[in-house]
């Protein structure tokens, strides 16, 4: 891909592993400056070195989006350091999988506090100043979850059921004041993500994906880079990508 993303400020949440950390290394390989939010400080503080050692420019901001007043600093410091915000990846996520009955509650919370409530704070913080521009790109990313509902998968559909709705109602507010909104919907991707499952739960998110060679991160980021890296008139709305053997 040929997309020059140079004089534009990427902030990307969950930067410290998997599609986050990939979506901002090809950001600033695009020339974009980018900002990193995560919890784990010695990760994207790692990652912020690489970039700048390769003679990017980048800053590293340690950040619950869970946490409203984290997430609405991570937008201010990013204006304050960068120079301003031109784009908003909300990445950041959890995915706790398991049947309804007997779940941990607190599970559920984990969930609904960084999958929704961490894309609402970030937003909220963001799109004032991007309206007040005239221009931006907030992209959400979602999941095939996001789409499609399965048994053990219920909360985590929930929130990523919320994200899409939300990614709709948003675009509708604020495209015509030149502000864009896409949805990301990856299939399964090799991340850390299943690593936070109990281990039976991992042992059946295996059998699911048997024979599925699965996406890179960098496959994902591939994808978000191709929607922000479009003309200003162009507006890519939502992208569905699985590994090719994925059938659900
Ligand atoms: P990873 O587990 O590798 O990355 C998740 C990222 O989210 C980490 O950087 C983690 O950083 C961050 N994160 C989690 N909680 C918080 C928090 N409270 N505040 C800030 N950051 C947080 O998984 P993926 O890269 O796979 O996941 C990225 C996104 O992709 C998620 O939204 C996920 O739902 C979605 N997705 C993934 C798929 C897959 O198969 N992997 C499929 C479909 C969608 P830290 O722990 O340092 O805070």
């Amino acid at each position: 891909m040929n997309i020059d993303l140079s004089g534009q400020v990427v902030a990307v949440t969950g930067a410290s592993s998997g599609i986050g950390e990939a979506t901002a290394l090809a950001a600033a390989q695009a020339g974009a400056a980018v900002s990193l939010a995560a919890r784990r400080a010695d990760r994207i503080e790692a990652l912020a070195k690489k970039i700048i050692d390769g003679g990017g420019r980048a800053v590293a901001i340690p950040t619950d989006v869970a946490k409203e007043d984290e997430a609405a600093a991570f937008v201010q410091r990013t204006r304050d350091e960068l120079g301003g915000l031109d784009v908003l990846v909300n990445n950041a996520g959890v995915m706790l999988l398991g049947p309804i009955p007997g779940a941990d509650a607190g599970e559920w919370r984990r969930m609904i506090d960084v999958n929704v409530y961490g894309v609402l704070y970030t937003t909220h913080a963001a799109i004032g100043g991007l309206l007040e521009q005239g221009s931006g790109h907030i992209v959400n990313v979602s999941s095939v979850a996001g789409r499609r509902a399965t048994a053990g998968s219920g909360v985590y559909n929930l929130t990523k059921f919320g994200v899409n709705a939300f990614s709709e109602a948003l675009r509708q507010e604020v495209t015509a004041q030149g502000v864009r909104v896409t949805l990301i919907e990856p299939g399964a991707v090799a991340t850390e993500l299943r690593e936070h499952n109990r281990p039976e739960i991992q042992k059946q998110m295996d059998e699911r994906f048997a024979g599925v060679e699965k996406l890179k991160s960098e496959d994902i980021a591939n994808a978000i880079i191709y929607a922000i890296g479009q003309p200003d008139y162009v507006s890519i709305n939502e992208v569905l990508v699985r590994p090719t053997k994925q059938v659900g």
